[in-house]
């Protein structure tokens, strides 16, 4: 096995892949952590038959990059998930692993050499695929009912300075409470409707319930890091209109 990339890395073979689905083209950039004590750990999890997952790359904490499954295969790091109506992300997506513990172990923020490897090899992959800025997606945002990667410490402000991935800078916090879990009415159902607009996995019922929580958790771990509290405040409705105003539309 060849690195698919120009830049530095060593290839470890995962043993769980398999063609993509037939005529799928890699649309999505899906970014990941670990949730792993250590990226060696992670390395031999992802590449082993039993663990049942893989994916194509993983980037430790001082920026050292391994690609474990070919970019034209389809790895299995995304899981039950969904995105703008497509719910075999796996065959769609090139998938990176960013080293991190997570929120089960010690959180921590993303080394400076970890994240200028993930920018460059961001860089490279979306150049090379010709992937839309808004198709870089975090893990959280595909599956919000069960993930949290990588989670409101990754910088995604500083990849769009790079040119990768969708942002506007998030709207000031007003601390105003917003709308959460229980409330009801058209305010509810067309916030509902403009998360799932942007492509997440979110119906219109207009009754905040725990499905709309965890999309509005996954929302501000991407887009408002600064309060993932799961409420739909200003900040938070504001970001999320501009996001859709600044957005191509889908077929451009
Ligand atoms: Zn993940």
């Amino acid at each position: 096995m060849q690195p698919d990339t120009s830049l530095e890395a060593v290839c470890y073979p995962a043993a769980n892949f398999e063609p993509r689905r037939e005529g799928a083209l890699v649309s999505i950039l899906l970014l990941h952590y670990t949730g792993m004590a250590s990226a060696e750990k992670a390395v031999e999890w992802l590449c082993s038959a039993e663990s049942r997952v893989s994916c194509h790359y993983l980037i430790d904490e001082a920026g050292r990059l391994t690609q474990m499954v070919s970019e034209q295969m389809r790895a299995w790091h995304a899981g039950d998930s969904y995105w703008a109506g497509e719910t075999d992300i796996n065959s769609v997506s090139i998938g990176i692993e960013i080293h991190n513990p997570g929120h089960g172990l010690a959180y921590s923020n993303f080394p400076e050499k970890q994240m200028q490897a993930v920018e460059a090899l961001c860089v490279d992959i979306v150049a090379r695929h010709r992937i839309r800025p808004e198709l870089v997606l975090g893990h959280s945002d595909v599956a919000p009912w069960r993930k949290s990667d990588p989670g409101e410490k990754f910088d995604w402000g500083r990849l769009a300075g790079a040119g990768v991935g969708h942002w506007v800078e998030p709207a000031r916090i007003e601390g105003d409470a917003g709308f959460g879990l229980g409330d009801e009415g058209p305010e509810i159902a067309g916030l509902q409707q403009q998360l799932a607009d942007y492509g997440y996995r979110s119906e219109a019922s207009g009754v905040f319930d725990e499905a709309t929580e965890f999309v509005v958790t996954a929302f501000q771990r991407h887009f408002r890091p600064a309060l993932v509290n799961g409420r739909a405040d200003h900040s938070t409705i504001d970001t999320l209109q501009r996001l859709l105003a600044g957005r191509p539309l889908l077929g451009s």
